[in-house]
């Protein structure tokens, strides 16, 4: 709560520098009593990175550069397991990276750790449940993490829970609440260029709220004359895949929901709602980390 507090104060201060020192024909120094107020504040507090940060900077005369960097040392960290579920055509892969970026904690692929591992798996036996549950028990990094593509089915979570160590275990899920209408537009939509080996997508996408733009090639003259759709994205097949998809994730979901370890997040504008996106998922979290840790001392005065 206070380190967030502070965090927000410092944002807005290294805004304001930034606007002083491009207004005025000085480098703003920042030398005001607030800014060392707010050094103070961080060195009492315990912020030790941020407070040796804030002190050489003092002794260098350069207040300006303690703002910035207590800033990044007070920043917003992962510290659980998160799962992202989202049927094909969401953006999930695409905010799996941008997820993993963002907060610099490593995405692990089911299917990926599957093919890399798959000598694991006993030739002729059907990948099942279990079989998935194990090979991902023995190769998740021992950081947090964020998961795409486990669980799909609540006996996925069931075994997680009974076979895995707990800090290995996910704790918080994020769905990609994306309609089954707006997927299947997107799917039918996808396109593979031949000549040039991008992927596009030919459909805008503008209903249930939605507005999500066609990918067409920008830099490539091929101009949709090489474009071929993979033999799976076809309407019966894609119908198929997203009914077992919200059917077989619905209960998850809820699992989750019901103890408040689910974050919604519907990509109204694709792209452009990443930045809503990473806000979401450092609200959501904070509001987890503070329940939890309230629970875990229900005696104690804040
Ligand atoms: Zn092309």
């Amino acid at each position: 709560m206070l380190v967030h507090g502070l965090r927000s104060v410092l944002s807005s201060r290294c805004l304001q520098l930034r606007q002083k020192s491009k207004m005025s024909s000085e480098v703003y120094l920042g030398q005001s009593h607030f800014d060392k107020v707010l050094c103070v504040i961080l060195i009492f507090f315990g912020c030790r990175v941020a407070a040796k940060s804030a002190q050489y900077a003092t002794v260098h005369g350069t207040h300006f550069l303690a703002l910035p960097v207590a800033r990044m040392a007070l920043s917003f960290a992962i510290k659980r397991n998160v799962a992202l579920i989202g049927p094909a055509g969401s953006g999930k892969g695409s905010y799996g990276k941008i997820f993993s970026q963002r907060w610099k904690i490593p995405l692990v692929t089911v299917s990926d750790v599957l093919r890399q591992h798959s000598h694991e798996v006993e030739s002729g036996t059907l990948v099942d449940d279990t079989v998935v549950s194990n090979i991902l028990r023995d190769h998740l990094p021992k950081q947090p993490y964020i998961l795409d593509g486990f669980p799909r089915t609540l006996k996925q979570v069931h075994l997680m829970e009974e076979t895995w160590p707990k800090r290995l275990q996910i704790d918080a899920v994020v769905d990609l609440d994306v309609p089954k209408q707006v997927c299947k537009e997107k799917l039918l939509g996808r396109r593979f260029c031949t000549k040039c080996g991008g992927n596009y997508n030919v459909h805008a996408v503008h209903i249930l709220g939605f507005h999500l733009p066609a990918q067409l090639p920008q830099d490539c003259d091929c101009n949709g004359e090489f474009f071929t759709s993979r033999p799976d994205d076809v309407e019966n097949v894609v119908d198929e895949r997203l009914d077992a998809h919200f059917r077989e994730t619905e209960p998850i979901l809820d699992y989750f929901d019901t103890r408040g370890r689910l974050l919604r997040f519907a990509p109204y504008m694709g792209y452009e709602d990443v930045p809503r996106f990473h806000a979401a998922v450092e609200t959501w979290l904070n509001d987890m980390e503070a329940r939890d840790q309230e629970e875990a001392s229900p005696n104690m005065e804040s």
